[in-house]
């Protein structure tokens, strides 16, 4: 294990919105990337306003984390004036860098005074170390590889390279080349490209023959349905040391638009695994991870992008979901064992729900009994509805910034 790389290295949360952003920074995040309300790969995010991204730059900067901004748009001829006009609302926040994929943006920002690192999108598939030389020659100072990199490609560009690298570690794939995809722009007019992607890949489609219209066949492709263009989610936890070893400097985690849940129990799980990477307890530990990584929504995983249908056992991808994401600890109660909880399913007064908890010292999870449930007025109700906020009473002692979930059939 390369200590140098070992102790850079850092993990990348997904800060979909403000709460998204405090969770991953409480449970255990490096830096966190989050997107405006204009000209990021994902507009459908719960993207931030000038206001929190003021707040959320303080924060992440009172907790030592770093921020990047994303810019990673694609830009066409129209779309200069109103972005530059953008960048002018936002250079003024101290982000510790800002991640770009058109290099036309590249220029806009550096004519505005922008100051902050730049790192260089996965959009723009670099696999090589020449494409690495080019982009510091334009000014970046990292380079998000494109997914189709190998781990040998990784530690051969690693090594013809000073540039930071980072790789994607977890979350959805793209059957597209590292996401430059049509598909979705074509079927329903909402541009990938444009951070509006629609997921056409994962739509369910159907065989009809040309004199035969309405006369639907199924494509089967395997017993539990058919997801010809659905690729797998990314899972690298178990190769998180040979990727150290090959010299990445950073781990991201995908997921703005996914629940808060999932990045903290994701930005938890991988922050572990890098502090211990190197020691006996990365091995010890790697069972547990896998099974809180199983209990957060996701496509079946895969550590490997080549090799998919080599296997003769492959069994299609048919959502995984195991455990519900019941809410979080949002404040305190009169005393340690209440808490006020924003709910996100409906809570049942007498129920069991298990508790993950920010890293202090150990990783842990517990089960938490439901004595009472009190609603804003006072009131005991029998049940805490989803998307509010309630005082409840547990059977022990609450942490802070507990989230709570509830495994499916329990
Ligand atoms: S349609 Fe599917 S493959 Fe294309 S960009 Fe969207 S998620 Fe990726």
């Amino acid at each position: 294990m390369s200590e140098k790389n070992q102790k850079k290295a850092e993990i990348l949360a997904p800060a979909g919105n403000r709460e998204k952003l405090r969770f991953a920074v409480k449970y255990g995040a490096d830096a966190v990337y989050f997107g405006g309300d204009e000209f990021n790969l994902r507009v459908r995010a719960g993207n931030f306003s000038p206001g929190d991204i003021e707040e959320s730059i303080d924060f992440c900067r009172s907790h030592g984390v770093r921020t990047v901004f994303l810019m990673n748009a694609f830009l066409h001829e129209d779309d200069l004036p109103a972005a530059r006009v953008y960048i002018e609302r936002i250079k003024k926040y101290p982000f510790d860098a800002v991640m770009v994929s058109d290099p036309g943006m590249l220029l806009l920002l550096k004519e505005a005074g922008v100051t902050a690192e730049f790192h260089l999108s996965t959009q723009m598939n670099t696999l090589n170390h020449l494409s690495m030389r080019f982009w510091r020659e334009a000014g970046f100072s990292r380079v998000v590889l494109g997914r189709e990199a190998t781990l040998d490609e990784v530690r051969k560009i690693s090594a013809r390279t000073d540039m930071e690298i980072e790789v994607f570690a977890h979350g959805a794939l793209c059957v597209a080349y590292s996401g430059r995809c049509l598909l979705s722009r074509y079927l329903s007019g909402r541009d990938a490209n444009q951070g509006d992607c629609a997921q056409p890949c994962r739509w369910d489609y159907k065989l009809v023959e040309m004199k035969r219209p309405g006369n639907y066949l199924d494509i089967i492709e395997h017993a539990s349905g058919t997801e010809i263009l659905s690729s797998k989610d990314l899972c690298l936890i178990q190769h998180l040391e040979e990727y150290l070893d090959a010299g990445v400097h950073a781990f991201k985690i995908e997921g703005r638009m996914k629940s808060l849940y999932h990045a903290a129990n994701t930005t938890r799980v991988y922050r572990h695994a890098l502090s211990v990477a190197g020691t006996d307890d990365f091995r010890k530990h790697l069972p547990f991870w896998l099974n809180e990584l199983d209990l957060i929504s996701h496509r079946p995983y895969t550590d490997n992008l080549f090799n998919e249908f080599g296997n003769a056992a492959f069994e299609g991808v048919p959502y995984v979901k195991k455990a519900m994401f019941m809410g979080y600890k949002e404040g305190t109660g009169d005393d340690a064992r209440q808490a006020l909880v924003r709910t996100s399913n409906p809570i049942y007064r007498g129920e069991n729900l298990e508790g993950i908890f920010p890293i202090h010292d150990v990783i842990r999870d517990d089960i938490f009994q439901v004595m009472a449930i009190r609603d804003a007025e006072g009131n005991d109700v029998d049940m805490a509805r989803p998307n509010s906020l309630y005082t409840i009473v547990f059977d022990k002692d609450v942490d802070e910034d507990a989230i709570f979930r509830k495994r499916i059939g329990q």
